[in-house]
């Protein structure tokens, strides 16, 4: 409390985090019961771990010069002297605990998902946050591509849950270390005397992490990119194999994709395969925004990305849509051994929720919230101590209630019944405590009928059948 003079101040939430609210975890909760659902169905088991982790784990996994690391990355000494970081992702840790607690020795592969916050030190824009929620997927010892496919597919089972068909995977090859470190050697070639025309981060890039040089969104790195060598074309013969697979499986389950040989998600873990999944944002949604729609908006990737396959139930978005990338991932087969493991292939990818959620209210697609079925009115001090043993009854019958302890007049918690929908209300005043019946009315028609308690169960249940 403030003393004296002294004016309080008025908190907020910092920069770059939002309070998920009563009204919003509405559909938050289903959105979420919808991924819990379908990870289950698929045979992924939930996995929780720390918020902070050793920061070498990130340095080591997801690699020194990645944006990530170099500089979005919320790291601190503790009291002790250990450097730890506020996870920025969740692969790195997934992959930690999969080494750490001998996974490797249950049936293969390994399938596990997770719900969890991220940090990330980025400038905060319309759906970019620096904590934000993805739902992860991870398959852990097993090389094949059906286990990438499967991936992107659970990923676009829960688009099409929710009547977002308008979306398309971008995929590309990185290769592996085999075809990667020839390719890095021509691309560094190429860009080597063409320096003069990148953008500063993309000088920045060439010494560092020079595949990154392929996927920058400023236009004059666009233009060199055309002619740079592409990876696409120099696959080893494994890694060819891999990505032809993984496309005939996308085909045979229909899944709109487009090659974008620029792809390349800028985290060292990634071989072979990566993709990400983009879906059109409402361009009202765009316009309402106070804040730069986000630099990974795809609308700036190019390389071939096709229109997306037509949803066929004419609620396409409207024409001048952008679009957001709501999902990413890939193989990453040398990273549980970079954190301490065996040698493990293994491949998974990350949904923004906030991104999911924010496309589903800009669409209207948000669902309806159930009404209680019973809302309970009390009158004097005893009716408030039995009226809990009465919720408890509807409880265990799984019949909704609603009330309002805090009011007292009868009038009032009838408006609040009114207000919130609840078709009975179930009365309890002094008589009726003494006497161990309630009144039950019918807020339709307002009749009304007095029953023992112990019947009050099997009588809402006859009446709200019909
Ligand atoms: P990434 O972990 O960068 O591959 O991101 C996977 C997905 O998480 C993206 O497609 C976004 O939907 C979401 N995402 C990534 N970064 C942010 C952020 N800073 N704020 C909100 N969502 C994010």
């Amino acid at each position: 409390m403030a003393k004296g003079n002294e004016k309080a101040k008025s908190f907020q939430s910092p920069r770059g985090t939002h309070d998920i609210l009563p009204a919003d975890e509405v559909l938050w909760e289903k959105v979420r019961d919808s991924m819990r659902a379908i990870s289950v169905f698929y045979g992924f088991e939930r996995i929780e771990t720390p918020h902070f982790e050793d920061t070498d784990l990130f340095v080591a996994g997801v690699g020194r010069n990645t944006d990530i690391v170099a500089k979005e990355m919320y790291s601190f000494k503790t009291r002790g002297g250990d450097a730890l970081t506020l996870r920025p992702e969740g692969t790195a840790p997934v992959a930690r605990a999969y080494a750490e607690h001998g996974m490797m020795n249950l049936p293969q592969p390994v399938k596990l998902y997770y719900l969890d916050s991220f940090f990330r030190h980025d400038k905060p824009q319309r759906g970019r946050y620096r904590e934000f929620h993805q739902w992860g997927l991870e398959v852990m010892g097993d090389e094949s591509p059906v286990s990438d496919a499967e991936v992107i597919r659970v990923f676009t089972l829960l688009l099409e849950d929710w009547n977002l068909k308008d979306y398309i995977i971008e995929v590309n090859s990185i290769g592996c270390p085999v075809c990667r470190s020839p390719y890095r050697a021509q691309l560094t070639a190429y860009y080597r005397s063409r320096l003069r025309g990148l953008c500063r981060d993309c000088r920045e890039r060439f010494r560092e992490n020079p595949l990154r040089l392929l996927d920058c969104k400023e236009e004059r790195c666009a233009i060199i990119r055309k002619s740079a060598p592409q990876l696409l074309d120099k696959l080893c013969e494994s890694c060819r194999n891999h990505f032809r697979l993984l496309l005939e499986f996308l085909e045979e389950m229909k899944i709109p994709y487009a090659l974008n040989p620029h792809l390349v998600r800028g985290l060292d873990y990634y071989t072979k395969t990566v993709f990400e999944g983009f879906l059109e944002e409402p361009a009202k949604a765009i316009a309402a925004t106070p804040e730069p729609v986000g630099g990974d908006n795809a609308a700036s990737v190019d390389g071939g990305a096709a229109t997306p396959a037509a949803a066929g139930d004419g609620e396409g978005p409207p024409p001048s849509a952008k679009r957001l990338a709501v999902f990413g991932g890939g193989r990453y087969d040398n990273l549980i051994e970079l954190v301490g493991g065996k040698p493990t292939p293994a491949c998974g990818g990350a949904l923004g929720i906030e991104r999911f959620v924010g496309i589903i209210r800009d669409r209207g697609k948000v669902p309806v919230v159930p009404k209680p079925k019973t809302f309970f009115v009390q009158l004097g001090e005893l009716a408030k101590k039995k009226g809990f043993r009465l919720m408890e009854d509807l409880r265990h019958a799984g019949i909704s209630m609603a009330e309002s302890l805090g009011r007292d007049s009868i009038r009032s918690q009838l408006k609040v019944a009114d207000r919130v929908g609840a078709p009975f209300a179930l009365i309890l005043g002094q008589k009726e405590a003494l006497d161990g019946t309630v009144i039950l009315r019918e807020m339709s028609s307002g009749m009304q009928e007095t029953i023992p308690q112990d019947k009050l169960v099997e009588t809402l249940r006859r009446k709200l059948k019909h």
